[in-house]
């Protein structure tokens, strides 16, 4: 699936490239059809400044070209940290002795669901280090069941996504008749000698083992994969082109990529001398690259941006490519109950400590409307279904009016007065600049959440 040596081929060759070459990509990019290996090599080469403010500026066109303003939000729930592997970058690896080991009962894991439904939020990524407590996996369809279960006041969570170990196709099967939205699963780096050098135990250090696990998801039925590398293991142009590979895998062989991409860079973490010096470390300037390349390689692919970057770098890049954002995130099971973020129980350190309020202010008031919208998978448009429907641009159609419903959900339900105010300024702005078919299905939307109803979605 991974070819080194063409990937180092193609990356030789675009050192070649002039000024003229790279325009020529970035026109290309902006018929909005993606992108070939060697054009994404050539745009990674980019160094002179003002080229790079050209790829910036038409990542932003074919951005708002394809997603609007929407920015869907997202909570992570870590369930678990126990683990039985050796990665040398992660806080929750088994040798690691400064990490207090937790796993929630299904109580606990309802309280912090409660806590996030409080807040607003309706989309939740299940996390959990590779072992579980004694029921084993079915520990993790428990806790799923438990999340869709709990309900607070007019809200509840309506998308469970999750990001855990690599399983076998009957296991696959098991989690998607849980109900779950996206299986995410991040290959941290394609290069097989560096992915050897940083797993050193358990079942993570078998490369093949974790690189075709979206292929048996897929096989086992679960067509929303989110696939990711971990930015500072390897050098990331490589990891760029390698990720390109995967997805051409999937496409040949089901007929559908991934639904979202994370670009995770790496963040200190307790007992980890690897995360505090990653090997390959990413430099602002090439993380917005890497961002803006993606969006003009896969430009119907969901980007997703962690609360493990800063508050700036996360504004600049959601101009760029990043179409979905955790927010008030802990990283420590427990932690939304607990309150405080507690390190020394952590996966890694946060860039952006802000609650979901603030972050929803800030959002508004840069324009885009923040989205809790779950319709797409609740009304089977995923996998295959929900790129036919995205290609022509339809989405919006949908997207758009989802967005505001489930936002003035949010604003009447949970949010500051201050950020109360801002939405409905935006909502009317948006709605004013609506195409006709939108504005009307919009506005009958609004006006059943206004009189009571909750959950609408077309
Ligand atoms: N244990 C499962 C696994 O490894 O795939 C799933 C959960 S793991 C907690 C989620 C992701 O956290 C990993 O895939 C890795 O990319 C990321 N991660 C681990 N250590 C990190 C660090 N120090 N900084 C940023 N991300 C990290
Ligand atoms: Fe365990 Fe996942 Fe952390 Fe590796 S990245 S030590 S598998 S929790």
């Amino acid at each position: 699936m991974i070819n080194e040596s063409l990937i180092q081929e193609t990356l030789e060759k675009a050192e070649k490239a002039d000024f003229s070459h790279v325009r020529s990509v970035l026109a290309k990019a902006l018929e909005m059809k993606g992108l070939t290996p060697a054009e994404i090599a050539v745009l990674a080469g980019i160094s002179d400044p003002g080229l790079l403010a050209e790829l910036f500026e038409t990542a932003k066109t074919v951005k708002t070209n394809i997603y609007g303003r929407r920015l869907v939000l997202f909570a992570p729930l870590y369930i678990s940290n126990l683990c039985r592997n050796e990665c040398l970058y992660c806080a929750f690896r088994a040798r690691n002795k400064e990490v207090k080991r937790r796993a929630l009962s299904q109580p606990e894991i309802a309280r912090e669901i409660e806590i996030l439904v409080e807040q607003g939020h309706k989309r939740v990524l299940v996390v959990a280090g590779e072992s579980y407590p004694r029921q084993g996996f079915q520990y993790v369809l428990d806790a799923i069941q438990t999340v869709y279960e709990t309900k607070r006041g007019n809200g509840e969570v309506r998308r469970v996504n999750a990001n855990i170990a690599p399983l076998t196709t009957e296991e696959f099967k098991l989690l998607k008749g849980a109900q779950i939205g996206t299986y995410q699963l991040f290959q941290e780096t394609y290069h097989r000698d560096t992915y050897r050098r940083v797993h050193v135990a358990g079942q993570k250090a078998d490369y093949d083992w974790r690189v075709t696990a979206m292929d048996r998801a897929m096989e086992a039925g679960i067509d929303d994969v989110g696939i990711g590398v971990l930015f500072g293991l390897c050098d990331w142009r490589f990891e760029l082109l390698a990720m390109m590979q995967h997805i051409r895998h999937l496409e040949e062989k089901f007929g559908v990529g991934p639904h979202t991409i994370s670009v995770p860079r790496l963040e200190p973490a307790t007992g980890s001398d690897m995360a505090t010096h990653p090997p390959k470390p990413v430099s602002d300037i090439d993380f917005r690259k890497i961002v803006a390349i993606l969006r003009l390689a896969v430009p119907y692919t969901g980007i997703i941006m962690s609360t493990r970057e800063t508050p700036n770098m996360r504004r600049e890049t959601f101009a760029m490519g990043v179409s979905q954002i955790s927010a008030g995130s802990r990283t420590n099971p427990g932690g939304y109950a607990e309150g405080e973020e507690v390190i020394d129980e952590s996966q890694f350190c946060l860039g952006d400590h802000r609650g979901l309020d603030e972050v929803i202010y800030d959002a508004a008031s840069l324009g885009y409307i923040p989205s809790f919208c779950t319709g797409c998978y609740r009304l089977g448009r995923t996998g295959a279904d929900f790129m036919d429907l995205a290609k022509p641009g339809l989405i919006k159609e949908h997207c758009d009016p989802n967005a505001l419903s489930t936002f003035l959900e949010y604003l009447l339900d949970y949010a500051s007065e201050k950020t109360r105010a801002a939405g409905e300024a935006l909502i009317e702005k948006v709605l004013g600049e609506m195409n006709e078919t939108a504005r009307t299905r919009s506005k009958a939307m609004l006006e059943k959440i206004r009189a009571g109803r909750r959950d609408v979605f077309c």
